[in-house]
């Protein structure tokens, strides 16, 4: 309790961000912290440590930098899942929800080899649409996803219980209401 408080605290808050009316959790402040980075990371990989994950998927901007970190700390490979347009191989996209429209992101098609063990890695975790879609992506290139790992968690928007609907299993290492 005391760590996830020490994280917790690490968290910024910008009212109003990007439109009035948002609470938006920014993690440069815990980025920037080279403790509270560390413990991060090492309580996100902590229940896989010693266990064999080929792949780590990291979304698009910053599931890049934290997924980068927790592939290292497991020695897996790591993939980028990218907004439509950014990759230069071969592709698989997928249209997923975002809280107004829709939008697309992509992987390379030869990204992983089919049964690899793979987790998904974000910043955080809302209305868990974006989630959803890599889910859905990384399966359609083979993957099995052994789980999906996000530091925050809005609960209220529903989107770790979506995950878990589609047997992923989360984690998460705060929530904010
Ligand atoms: P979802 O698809 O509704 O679950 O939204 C999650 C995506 O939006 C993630 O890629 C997050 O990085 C981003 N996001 C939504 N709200 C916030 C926030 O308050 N802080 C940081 N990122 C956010």
């Amino acid at each position: 309790p005391e760590l996830a408080h020490d994280l917790k605290a690490s968290v910024r808050t910008i009212v109003d961000y990007p439109k009035p009316g948002i609470l938006f959790r920014d993690i440069t402040t815990l980025l920037g912290d080279a403790r509270s980075f560390r413990r991060a990371v090492d309580e996100l990989v902590q229940p896989w440590a010693g266990l064999k994950i080929d792949k780590v998927a990291g979304m698009e901007a910053r599931g890049f930098i934290i997924g980068g970190a927790v592939a290292h700390q497991l020695s897996a490979g790591f993939v980028p899942i990218r907004k439509k347009g950014k990759l230069p191989h071969t592709t698989v996209r997928i249209a997923y929800s975002l809280e107004y429209g829709i939008d697309e992101m992509e992987v390379h098609a030869d990204a992983i080899k089919p049964g690899e063990r793979v987790i998904l890695v974000d910043d955080l975790i809302a209305t868990g649409g974006t989630a959803e879609g890599a889910v859905k992506l990384m399966r359609q290139i083979g993957a099995e996803v052994m789980a999906a790992c996000f530091i925050i968690d809005l609960p209220d928007l529903g989107g770790a219980a979506k995950l878990r609907a589609m047997n992923v299993p989360v984690r998460t290492l705060m929530t904010f209401d």
